[in-house]
């Protein structure tokens, strides 16, 4: 069995012609293709392996992060064309904050601007608001496969490196700045996520919806009673919409092995997820199942036949 990790699944759009995002058609080839090659797992077969009460499953599994619109517009009906299942990682923050989290804010940001144009403003904000960018050694291994150097130094900066109130005011200022130059208004949390409604329909649908934590921040940089808090808050609101989640599964915000701890793991289990995934990228093992349930192994979709990304 192995999991498979997308994100933005569209056709392109001129208003964000660098947005990083797998085509519609290509998203169609992939699942086709593993369909074809290994076949799709389906949740009660890898229900039953965690249980104990049956085999590792084979065929992929597909994941689906951060709640996105394209999920429920693109995603769901391809999957119910196919009778397939999925597994929709939903971070809950925007619902209750009715804003978009800064992640997200990035990705528009960059998608409008390209990597150099973005990395340009951000420094120009950064001197203007008095912050300080200097490179922080933790974080530098982040993104260094991407080709795009300008939008991997961006996005490294902004998600990891800055503090949390010092990244909302250079977000702030950017989204300001194209917004007086009549560029591009301020996006809703209705043009980037599914909403809670649509979440229910998508579940009575056979799909599967889960925890992305609320403010999609990386959990190994909170205290634990902030990560409880994250976990917890992220399944009720998840329930409140669906009408109930029939089990619970979680995904880590980022994902990579620093991105979490094992008080992570064992607030998961404690909370009653079932499973959860990171970002690493080999099959799922038998062994897993007792090892790290919570943090199984999951490739990123552009590892695989017709999942490279279109855009910068
Ligand atoms: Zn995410």
């Amino acid at each position: 069995m192995r999991a498979v990790m997308y994100h933005y699944v569209r056709t392109p759009d001129p208003a964000l012609p660098h947005l990083r995002h797998l085509h519609t058609d290509d998203f169609v080839l992939q699942v086709d293709h593993l369909d074809r090659t290994e076949g799709l797992a389906r949740a009660e077969d890898v229900l039953a392996w965690l249980d104990g009460g049956g085999p590792l499953p084979s065929g992929a599994v597909l994941t689906f992060d951060d709640g996105l619109v394209d999920h429920h517009d693109t995603v769901a009906p391809i999957l119910a064309e196919r009778d397939a299942w999925g597994v929709f990682y939903v971070p809950t923050g925007p619902y209750r904050s009715g804003t978009i989290l800064d992640v997200h804010r990035i990705h528009l940001l960059l998608g409008r601007l390209g990597g150099a144009d973005l990395l340009a403003r951000l420094r120009a904000a950064a001197a203007s608001e008095g912050i300080d960018l200097a490179a922080d050694d933790r974080w530098a291994g982040r993104y260094v496969h991407q080709d795009d150097r300008p939008a991997a130094e961006a996005k490294r900066i902004l998600n990891y490196e800055v503090r949390d109130d010092d990244r909302a005011r250079l977000l702030d200022r950017l989204e300001a700045d194209l917004e007086a130059e009549g560029v591009a208004d301020r996006p809703t949390v209705d043009d980037v996520y599914v909403r809670p409604d649509q979440l229910r329909a998508m579940q009575d649908a056979g799909l599967t919806i889960g925890s992305h934590a609320v403010t999609h921040r990386v959990l190994a940089r909170l205290a634990p009673d902030e990560q409880r808090a994250e976990i917890d808050d992220s399944f009720a609101l998840l329930d409140e919409a669906t009408g109930g989640l029939p089990w619970r599964t979680f995904c880590f915000p980022y994902g990579g092995a620093d991105t979490y701890t094992d008080v992570t793991e064992d607030l998961l289990d404690a909370a009653g997820s079932r499973f959860g995934f990171s970002v690493d990228p080999r099959p799922v093992a038998d062994d897993d199942r007792t090892h790290r349930r919570q943090s199984l192994p999951r490739f990123d979709c552009n590892r695989l036949p017709h999942g490279a990304a279109r855009g910068a």
